[in-house]
């Protein structure tokens, strides 16, 4: 049976990149159901809501969904895919390929994976009046000393990390781990965090890794805080293998490590755990280059390739990583992020092109 991929374009450039992607899916003759649902900005002049009923119906009865990015009017979107269907774990590869425009000396040999907490940490939404916290918790009193009332007046945010949550994370890791281990790789899981600071919310995920870890004796765990993490990824990048961190740091790390492998718009990512899945480039909606047809598509097309790995569609899968890779060493057809002249549309004509 065919499997069903819900396909949600979004906003900006969501639409172009998702729909080239498509495009390679689709006249490849890969065993996919495809249908485009309506949501986003455009849905909220059609239906007069960006996430009509009907839409998250459909994602439900599909096997993935295929997100393009959303602009902040369309964020209950997010707020669906990710806490909605319950996806905790954010999957995000970042791999050089020969020819992409990498700004370091020498790309070659990266190939890690960031394993972000995809719903707690500091985007739990938990933001107020500091009034709220200060009226609840007056005997509080800060590592320094300090009572909440003396900050005056001013805002919050709580950074959440539960039990359950790092459990489930820190679980998901070590399976991620080891199954890449028994895929050849080196098996090291590297929890980033600052703990020094933060012992209480960071110092449970070191915990919770290093008790998942006693039931993979084949894995090895290093542990770096984001600020030296931030430094090691540019440094030497081709000695991480998976990486394991909070929300927030997750976020801001992956940005920096897709830069070095030739830029956000290579850039794809799973986000699993949940009811139905759903697969998206790490990019936003770049309003800049939208609707211009000057997007790279290569984050959409990496984000199908996770898609159909994760359906049990490896060949599938194996076949559209080759022919980017192809793409890109031959270097005729990129886009103008990479130094190239193609269009989103001719770069996934050549990609289409080298499928075997
Ligand atoms: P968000 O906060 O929603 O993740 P953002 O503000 O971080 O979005 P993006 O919309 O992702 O930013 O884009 C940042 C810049 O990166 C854009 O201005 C654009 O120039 C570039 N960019 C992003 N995606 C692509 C792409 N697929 N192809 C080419 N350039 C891109």
């Amino acid at each position: 049976m065919k499997k069903k991929i819900a396909v949600l374009g979004g906003d900006g450039i969501g639409p172009e990149v998702v729909g080239a992607a498509c495009q390679i899916l689709e006249k490849a003759n890969f065993s996919l159901d495809i249908e485009w649902l309506p949501n986003g900005e455009a849905a909220l002049e059609t239906h007069g809501t960006v996430l009509p009923e009907e839409t998250k119906k459909q994602c439900e009865e599909s096997d993935a969904v295929f997100f393009g990015s959303a602009n902040p009017p369309s964020d209950p979107i997010i707020m669906y895919l990710r806490w909605g269907l319950g996806n905790y774990v954010n999957i995000r590869p970042t791999k050089y390929y020969t020819g992409a425009a990498s700004p370091l000396k020498s790309p070659e040999g990266i190939d890690l994976v960031i394993l972000r907490e995809n719903s707690e940490g500091m985007y739990t939404y938990a933001e107020g009046d500091l009034a709220l916290v200060q009226d609840a918790l007056p005997e509080f009193r800060t590592r320094h000393g300090k009572s909440l009332g003396d900050y005056g007046k001013g805002n919050f945010a709580l950074r959440i990390m539960s039990e359950t949550g790092m459990k489930r994370f820190s679980k998901y890791a070590c399976e991620f781990a080891q199954d890449r281990k028994n895929k050849g790789f080196p098996g090291n899981i590297t929890v980033v965090t600052k703990s020094n600071m933060f012992p209480q919310t960071c110092g449970m995920l070191e915990k919770a890794v290093q008790e998942e870890l006693v039931d993979y004796p084949e894995l090895t765990y290093t542990r770096f805080y984001v600020d030296d993490m931030a430094r090691r990824l540019v440094r030497f990048p081709d000695r991480f293998d998976v990486i394991a961190t909070s929300n927030l740091f997750g976020d801001i790390l992956t940005d920096e490590a897709d830069e070095i492998a030739g830029g956000l718009g290579m850039a794809g990512s799973a986000c699993v755990g949940g009811k139905v899945p759903y697969f998206e480039s790490v990019h936003g909606t770049a309003p800049d280059i939208a609707g211009k047809n000057i997007a790279n598509p290569t984050g959409a097309i990496l984000s199908a390739k996770y898609m159909l790995d994760y359906l049990g569609m490896e060949q599938e899968a194996d076949s559209l990583e080759k022919a980017l890779k192809t793409v890109y060493k031959e270097g005729k057809d990129l886009t103008v992020d990479q130094g190239g002249k193609a269009g989103t549309t001719q770069f996934a004509e050549a990609v289409l092109r080298h499928i075997k």
